[in-house]
């Protein structure tokens, strides 16, 4: 017999999802969400109910006088760890120029890649995640009394209680840097298992700070199962699980509450006739997911959100289209999952997320490698502005959106032709401050 993926053979998965056959072939592609759904509808989902992103928010508040003092660079902010919004006129215009049609409307970039302390996007989730299990066992451990002050985190006596935990993590190399760097600063014992996209770089900025850094031969998932594995043999640990963690998708989604304040400063207007277009990076599923859920609560039916994926890593895509979620991986599919954009190396998407809150994803596109170094290049060029591959990957949704026949469908049954020119296109800038000089000029010098 035929092998079969959950129940079908690939076949039969090609006749249902009719983007599989160019997915296989490595194609970019524009896939609208057909259970795509407004924002009333969100009390048919009671789950959703129970994710409080304020509860996040106040933590990280807390927290932010023992950031501000550990992490100098946040002072400036009070300790938060927020980064800028900018308009991108110069990188718009030769975007423009490349696909021979205005946007109408303009193009911001969210400087995630320029967040403080580790210089990604998981500098929101990992972080709140590794405060929020040293708040628990500071409270257990009696160390902490409502209204003391969170400058009591930078004491010998908590270190020493934080020393007899472990704290776990899998890896393809950011969430390992913020788990990891955090983790260590708190004084905990660190162990990052690394998938084997993870950079040289970031395995060494760990191993000075004293985190244990364990490097797989194998991709993100076996990186998933070996960290779980290590943690579940010690009840002192806890791992980080970046396939089921609530915490770090809260952390995520308390970044919409942040947006919303620096919209209005820039006087940026988001409502039904001003559309927020927003295109997220995709790995595993939990920075974008969490962020769509804050954005969808704080904009509504006014955010349009989309994930970008590598079209050699299209984990969230596949799971999305075929309903299967975690029960697929891009491998099923003859799909390598050998990208550049390391970040997004994922062949297996969180269970989570698309159950969760796969009816506020707008939609989802692929994106080619070469096309991530070509803006790499330009967007360094004409905005000074230097980020990694995988931070590029928002890009492509504009130009997807606004060229491919599946985009502009979606923007006609959405009614929205007619708002384009007062739209707001904000492509999430994911990481790339702290990739070392060298590395970054073989990005920028890249060859496709
Ligand atoms: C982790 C990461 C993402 C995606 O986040 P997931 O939670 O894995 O979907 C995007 N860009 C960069 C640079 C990342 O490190």
């Amino acid at each position: 017999m035929e092998q079969q993926i959950a129940g079908k053979t690939i076949a039969q998965w090609q006749e249902k999802c009719s983007l599989l056959t160019p997915m296989m072939a490595l194609q970019e592609v524009f896939w609208a969400n057909p259970a795509y759904e407004a924002t009333e509808q969100r009390e048919k989902h009671p789950e959703l109910g129970k994710l409080n992103m304020d509860e996040a928010e106040a933590r990280l508040l807390r927290f932010a006088p023992y950031i501000a003092k550990k992490f100098p660079e946040t002072e400036a902010f009070g300790g938060l760890i927020e980064s800028p919004l900018k308009k991108i006129p110069q990188m718009q215009r030769e975007l423009e120029k490349g696909m021979n049609k205005d946007f109408t409307g303009s193009l911001y970039l969210k400087c995630d890649s320029h967040l403080p302390i580790c210089g990604s996007i998981k500098a929101r989730g990992g972080i709140h995640e590794v405060l929020r299990l040293a708040e628990t066992i500071a409270v257990e451990q009696g160390l902490l009394s409502p209204g003391d002050s969170y400058l009591a985190f930078d004491s010998d006596s908590f270190r020493t209680v934080f020393s007899k935990y472990s704290l776990v993590v899998s890896s393809t190399g950011n969430l390992g840097m913020s788990v990891g760097i955090m983790g260590a600063t708190l004084g905990f014992k660190t162990i990052v298992h690394m998938s084997l996209d993870a950079k040289q770089w970031k395995k060494d900025l760990l191993r000075s700070k004293g985190v244990t850094v364990v490097e797989h031969q194998d991709d993100y998932s076996a990186a998933v199962l070996a960290g779980r594995r290590e943690a579940e043999q010690d009840p002192h640990s806890h791992f980080v699980d970046d396939e089921q963690s609530l915490d770090l998708f809260l952390g995520y989604a308390v970044a919409a509450k942040r947006l919303a304040k620096q919209f209005q400063k820039e006087q940026i207007v988001v409502d039904r006739q001003h559309p927020l277009f927003v295109y997220l990076p995709c790995g595993v599923g939990g920075a974008p997911g969490g962020l769509t859920f804050g954005l969808k609560s704080v904009f509504g039916d006014s955010v349009y959100c989309f994930f970008a994926e590598p079209t050699h890593a299209p984990a969230m895509l596949l799971g999305m289209m075929t309903g299967q979620h975690s029960g697929v991986s891009v491998q099923d599919f003859g799909i390598d999952n050998r990208t550049a954009a390391d970040g997004l190396a994922v062949g297996r998407p969180s269970a989570l997320v698309g159950n969760l809150i796969g009816h506020e994803i707008s939609g989802i596109f692929t994106v080619e490698d070469g096309k991530l170094f070509e803006w790499l290049k330009l967007l360094a060029d004409t905005e000074s502005i230097y980020l990694e591959p995988s931070a590029l990957a928002g890009f492509n949704g504009p130009l997807r959106l606004l060229t491919d026949p599946a985009g502009q469908r979606f923007l006609r049954e959405n009614d929205l032709i007619g708002r384009l020119n007062q739209a707001t296109h904000l492509v999430w800038a994911t990481g790339g401050s702290m990739v070392p000089p060298e590395v970054m000029n073989e990005f920028y010098h890249h060859q496709s």
